[in-house]
C-alpha cells in the first residue's frame, strides 16, 4: 500500500526538518528554506502490514500564503505541524484544516504536530489550545520534536493507521475514514478514545532511518 502525506504549516515551524528526520535520520540546525517540492519515501510496518508512505514537502510557499490546493488535494493523510514557540503558527493549523476540509478528500486523516518541544522554555503556545484545536477537529495532536527525534514515529504511524484502517472499510464494503481518521464520513465521531495499538516492525524503520526513503523530486 501507498500513501501520499502532505506536511502542512507555516513558514519555519520545522516541516522540512520533520520530513528529513522521519525519512534519513539527520538534522540540520539551519535548515534551509525548502527550494523545490519534493517528497520522500518512508516504509513502515504498521501490523504485518507494508505501508510505503511518500511524504510531500512544500516548497516554502507557505511563506507567501502562495500555497495552492493542488498541493494536498490528492493527499490521502495531513501532518498539520505548528511551532510550540510561535503562537501566530497554531492559528494558522486551524486555517489548514479548514482547507483540508473544502479541499481535500474527506476521507483525508490529519494529525497535528507541536513542533520543537526542545524549546520548552521558550514555549509560547498554550498546550491546552492545541489540545483544544485538535479535539475541535476530530484530530490527534502530537508533540514533536525533530532536533531530538521526539514524537515523529508516533504521529506518522498513527496517520498510517488510519489510512489500513479506512482502506480496510472500505474493501469490506463500509465507508472510509473522515478527517479524524476514525469515523465514516463527514461528521463521524472520532474513535480516538479506542486505544490503538501499533507494532512497529523494527526492521523497516531501521532502513528507513538509514535512507531507506529515495529523495525524489516531485513538483507540485
Ligand atoms: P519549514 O519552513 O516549516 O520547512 O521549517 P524548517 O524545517 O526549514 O525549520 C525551520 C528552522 O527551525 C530551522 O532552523 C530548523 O533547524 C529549526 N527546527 C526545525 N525543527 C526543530 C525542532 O524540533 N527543534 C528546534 N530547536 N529547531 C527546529
Ligand atoms: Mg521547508
Amino acid at each position: 500500500m501507498k500513501f501520499k502525506v502532505v506536511l502542512l504549516g507555516e513558514g519555519r515551524v520545522g516541516k522540512t526538518s520533520i520530513l528529513i528526520r522521519f525519512c534519513k535520520n539527520t538534522f540540520n540546525d539551519r535548515q534551509q528554506p525548502t527550494l523545490q517540492a519534493s517528497y520522500l519515501d518512508r516504509k513502515v510496518t504498521i501490523e504485518g502490514q507494508s505501508v510505503s508512505l511518500s511524504v510531500w514537502d512544500t516548497a516554502g510557499q507557505e511563506r507567501f500564503h502562495a500555497l495552492g490546493p493542488i498541493y494536498y488535494r490528492d493527499a490521502d493523510a495531513a501532518l498539520c505541524v505548528y511551532d510550540i514557540t510561535d503562537g501566530d503558527s497554531l492559528d494558522r493549523v486551524k486555517k489548514w484544516v479548514q482547507e483540508l476540509k473544502n479541499h481535500a478528500s474527506d476521507k483525508i486523516v490529519i494529525a497535528i504536530a507541536g513542533n520543537k518541544i526542545d524549546l520548552e522554555k521558550r514555549r509560547h503556545v498554550k498546550k491546552v489550545d492545541a489540545l483544544a484545536l485538535a479535539k475541535s477537529v476530530g484530530a490527534k495532536h502530537f508533540d514533536t520534536s525533530a532536533k531530538l527525534n521526539k514524537g515523529l514515529q508516533e504521529a506518522f504511524l498513527h496517520l498510517a493507521k488510519g489510512l489500513i484502517d479506512a482502506k480496510k472499510k472500505e474493501s469490506s464494503g463500509g465507508g472510509g475514514l473522515d478527517a479524524t481518521g476514525g469515523g465514516r464520513g463527514r461528521g463521524g465521531r472520532n474513535r480516538q478514545s479506542r486505544t490503538i495499538r501499533i507494532r512497529e516492525d523494527s526492521e523497516d524503520l531501521t532502513e528507513g532511518q538509514n535512507g531507506g526513503g529515495k529523495k525524489k523530486s516531485g513538483c507540485c
